[in-house]
């Protein structure tokens, strides 16, 4: 093997990330996504990190962002490094906002949620309206005038051009980023940094090289990508898992009590739970137990993640 290549191959470090949103107890979709990023990192020999996604810390109690962390250790998912908290970065994220808005990419916008509901604007494929960039042609008498009544959020705003990754998972993703995805919010009007702006940042500064992460975020990507070109980080694989539902095909949630960690912990063993979340997600059979190198071999010989 070349020098060259062999340096490469031993000095590009893999690193996957669970960022749970702490606004209550996990559950099996989530201990999936935690499941499925732990093992594509450790199978790679790559390392793997928690961060905490808890910037609006009001509806984010530290009870529940230390009772994830308390699951995670009972599954036996151990991660590296320290576990990073969003509510405790926002200078972090006012300098690569500041970058932003020195590109010119940023401005105020003071539509209101109701605003935005009730106007006609198409919906992304999420479901979220495209903003349909009201405020971004506001003149400056405009805009003045709006100061004196409403606190703005910040929007960035994206070109009418294409935007394209390969997903590890779903393939090729196209969107038009104005028609598709629209202008997006990376300031509240309450000053907390979105979601967007933070995920992108903490991922880029941890080094972090493979998203693994359920496919409602899958449109989220495209507008992630833009953010971090602009900023000039390096941009990370993405992989997107198909979303777990209940028996009745239904999308689970937090409000899934018999999905909820606190009561799975309660009756079943971590192989219990390592088997129903593998069952769900299609690698085996029900009502396997299963140690976390058990769920290794299974993924290794499962050609889909490979
Ligand atoms: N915090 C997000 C959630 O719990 C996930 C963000 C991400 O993985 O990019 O849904």
């Amino acid at each position: 093997m070349h020098p060259y290549i062999f340096y490469i191959m031993t000095n590009t470090q893999l690193i996957g990330r669970f960022a749970p949103s702490p606004s209550g107890r996990m559950h099996l979709g989530n201990v999936y996504a935690a499941l499925m990023s732990w093992l594509y990192a450790r199978k790679q020999g790559g390392r793997w990190i928690i961060r905490i996604e808890d910037l609006d810390a009001m509806r984010c109690p530290r009870k529940f962002a230390e009772e994830i962390i308390d699951d995670l250790h009972w599954l036996g998912l151990d991660s590296d490094g320290e576990i990073l908290y969003q509510s405790e970065r926002a200078d972090i994220y006012l300098e690569a906002f500041n970058r932003l808005r020195e590109q010119d990419l940023v401005y105020d916008c003071f539509c209101s949620r109701a605003d935005l509901r009730a106007s006609s604007a198409p919906h992304s494929s999420d479901g979220t309206p495209i903003y349909p960039g009201t405020c971004r042609k506001m003149s400056p008498e405009q805009h003045a005038a709006m100061l004196k009544i409403r606190r703005p959020s910040q929007r960035v705003s994206v070109p009418d051009e294409e935007s394209f990754f390969v997903d590890g998972n779903y393939g090729p993703q196209r969107c038009n980023l104005l028609k598709d995805c629209g202008d997006f919010v990376v300031r509240r009007a309450d000053g907390v940094f979105a979601y967007q702006l933070a995920v992108t940042v903490d991922d880029a500064l941890s080094g972090v090289t493979e998203v693994v992460r359920g496919c409602d975020l899958l449109p989220s990507a495209h507008l992630q990508i833009f953010l971090y070109k602009k900023l000039g980080y390096n941009v990370p694989r993405f992989r997107h898992l198909p979303l777990l539902t209940a028996p009745d095909g239904r999308r689970l949630s937090k409000r899934d009590d018999d999905a909820n960690m606190g009561y799975l912990r309660s009756i079943y063993t971590p192989q219990q739970v390592l088997g129903q979340i593998m069952h769900a997600a299609g690698f085996c059979g029900a009502g396997e137990e299963l140690t976390l190198e058990d769920c290794l071999a299974i993924e290794n010989s499962h050609p889909q993640y490979n």
